[in-house]
């Protein structure tokens, strides 16, 4: 199955339309759910967490310019679709989930898929993975309600990380970061609701 090519209208970065595509997104979502799997949608995964809508995964993914010499920092595995397409476009993914059953389940997926350029974890994504600190890139796919300190000292110099802001239960900004020196550059994106960054 494919996706329709009018859900990445926003998506310039040919590489990644690639990737995606070569994702079964159906294998990432609970089996009652498949036949939505190719729609622009969010899909309950079980625990109150949800599988965002690709064309998002896929828009979140373009902002870091990856490459496959790069090493990215995921915070919320969550089903590993997003994993599955950072590890596409990367050299390493390192992957954090505080859930222990989605994690074991995404784990199983990707393996099953072939994929084994990631690396996980299972803990508090607040801390962020200092083990294999600097990252070319960080992608956090739940909400804290401000950028975590730990996460940005985490960042590589001239980095990105791509993080949505907010209190639970509002929409949220969606945020590029961008690692100068000491200093962090803040762009705002859009509005979008991810599920709260659980608190440690
Ligand atoms: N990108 C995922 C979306 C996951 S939803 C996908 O494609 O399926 C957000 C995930 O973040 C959930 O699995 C949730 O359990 C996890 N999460 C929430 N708070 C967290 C925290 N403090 N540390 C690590 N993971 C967290």
């Amino acid at each position: 199955m494919k996706f329709p090519n009018r859900i990445f209208h926003d998506i310039k970065d040919e590489r990644v339309i690639e990737a995606i595509n070569t994702i079964p997104r159906e294998l990432f979502v609970p089996d009652e759910l498949r036949d939505y799997a190719y729609k622009d949608s969010a899909l309950p995964i079980g625990y109150g967490q949800t599988i965002s809508q690709p064309s998002l995964v896929a828009y979140m993914t373009q902002l870091l310019d990856l490459t496959d010499d790069k090493n990215v920092l995921e915070i919320g595995t969550g089903s590993g679709y997003q994993t599955a397409l950072l590890a596409k476009l990367a050299n390493k993914v390192f992957t954090i989930e505080i859930i222990e059953p989605l994690q074991k389940r995404a784990k199983e997926v990707l393996k099953q898929l072939g994929i084994d350029n990631i690396v996980y974890k299972l803990g508090n994504g607040y801390e962020g993975w200092e083990e294999y600190a600097p990252y070319d890139a960080i992608l956090v796919a739940a909400a804290p309600p401000k950028v975590p300190e730990k996460l940005l000292a985490q960042l590589k110099d001239k980095g990105k990380m791509v993080i949505p802001v907010g209190k639970p239960g509002r929409t949220q900004m969606l945020k590029l970061i961008t690692r100068d020196g000491d200093e962090f550059i803040e762009e705002d994106l859009q509005y979008v609701r991810f599920v709260p960054m659980i608190e440690g």
